[in-house]
């Protein structure tokens, strides 16, 4: 074992015993002694006052990653147009960039996709790193992987960040895998530690039920994926950046898997994460069919439907129209809250909105501390009241 406890030295104070992650701390005539399913992690030894805890066991070196600069953004196109959530993060990656004063990349790779460079150093990146080839023209795996890999190699970023898209969560663990480092997926914030200079990547963990903040401190480039629709897209107008050409070289036996089709799903699509104007409801609406009456809202007012998870449960909306901690992330101008409690899971998807406008009849509602303006009130007079108003101001 090469964790030990000098048992004179122990005062029984039990505080090695709390912080231990694995049990492995007895106490014994008021004394602590270690178990054998001790791991040496080490979390009781910086927290015993009397030092009575021993270990022979050296702490890990942190590498020396001072030639590990910039932060990167993969640039996801499909048929040449660029996913909102690669420019949410190079709003994300110019914050980022800023505190560790390096430079925000953005990689983009595709087939006959350069003009899209402008747009990326229009939102803040500082070089973009482009790989043109015919076999990049479509997301593969192992064609995007290799790229990537390369160009990793050849730079050393310090951070690569990725959107929570479908081909981020099928990219950005086979390249972590690739070059060896840890990955967060499903991030909801990052910041900086202000001492350490590492990345904080927080996300939901346990089914939503605590917020995990992750740090990747013995390698580089730090990985996160992110959900789109969480950060904010920050445009850097007049920013002047460069292009730098990667020259892919690749050969469809290598990637080993072809597209034969592309097939859209047709399904009615639900985009919130565009919508200007959300109308959304919680319990207090009732039923589905007073949910009527916020169809007709948002539809008067140009915008989407939305609601809380109690609602998609009761079968009133469907989930794509969840909005919170484990539904979508929406940012619009206006966010109409109507019989929503206003719950920490579901003002996580919502706090990013321009104005927030609550219905509630309980005055003590939570979603009153966050909304810009507050109707205390029954949904159902307030919302066809607010209906006829502005059907009659535009003259319908
Ligand atoms: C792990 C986890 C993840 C979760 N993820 C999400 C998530 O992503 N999104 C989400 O929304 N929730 C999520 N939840 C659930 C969340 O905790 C809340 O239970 C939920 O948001 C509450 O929904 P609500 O506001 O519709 O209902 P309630 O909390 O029941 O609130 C109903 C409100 O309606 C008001 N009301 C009632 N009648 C009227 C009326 N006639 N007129 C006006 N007001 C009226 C009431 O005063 C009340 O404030 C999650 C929970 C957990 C544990």
């Amino acid at each position: 074992m090469s964790v030990w406890i000098e048992v004179d030295l122990c005062s029984g104070c039990k505080r090695c015993q709390k912080a231990c992650p694995y049990g492995a701390i007895e106490m014994i005539d008021g004394k602590a002694h270690i178990l054998d399913r001790c791991t040496s992690c080490g979390a009781c030894i910086e927290l015993c006052r009397e030092k009575a805890i021993q270990t022979d066991t050296k702490p890990k070196e942190i590498p020396d990653f001072s030639d590990r600069q910039g932060v990167w953004v993969f640039a996801e196109q499909r048929d040449g147009k660029l996913s909102r959530v690669s420019l949410e993060l190079l709003g994300k990656a110019q914050e980022l960039a800023g505190v560790l004063n390096q430079d925000v990349s953005a990689v983009l790779l595709g087939y006959q996709v350069a003009k899209l460079s402008k747009r990326l150093i229009g939102y803040g990146a500082d070089n973009v790193y482009l790989a043109e080839h015919k076999a990049l023209k479509d997301y593969r795996t192992i064609a995007y992987t290799k790229v990537i890999h390369e160009l990793v190699e050849k730079q050393n970023p310090n951070i690569l960040l990725m959107g929570a898209t479908h081909i981020g969560r099928d990219l950005a663990p086979r390249l972590s895998r690739r070059v060896g480092v840890g990955l967060t997926a499903d991030c909801t914030e990052l910041v900086i530690d202000p001492e350490e200079g590492i990345l904080l990547q927080t996300r939901p963990a346990f089914g939503g039920n605590v917020m995990a903040t992750i740090a990747s401190r013995y390698s580089r480039p730090q990985m996160a994926t992110v959900r789109p629709g969480v950060m904010e897209v920050k445009q850097k107008r007049g920013n002047k950046g460069n292009t730098i050409k990667h020259k892919v070289s690749i050969t469809e036996k290598e990637i080993a898997a072809k597209i034969l089709e592309k097939v859209r799903e047709k399904k009615k699509s639900v985009s919130l994460n565009d919508a200007g104007i959300i109308v959304a409801g919680g319990r207090g609406v009732g039923s589905k069919e007073g949910m009527k009456a916020l169809f007709s809202l948002a539809q008067v007012m140009g915008g989407e439907v939305a609601g809380t998870r109690i609602i998609v449960e009761e079968g009133w909306i469907p989930v794509e129209r969840q909005v919170g901690q484990t539904g979508q992330t929406v940012r619009p101008e206006i966010y109409v809250a109507c019989g929503i409690s206003g719950a920490i899971q579901h003002r996580a998807g919502m706090l990013g909105s321009r104005y927030i406008i609550a219905i509630n009849k309980d005055k003590s509602a939570p979603i009153f501390d966050v909304a810009d303006w507050g109707i205390v009130g029954d949904l159902h007079e307030v919302v066809p009241e607010f209906d006829r108003a502005i059907r009659s101001s535009k003259g319908k």
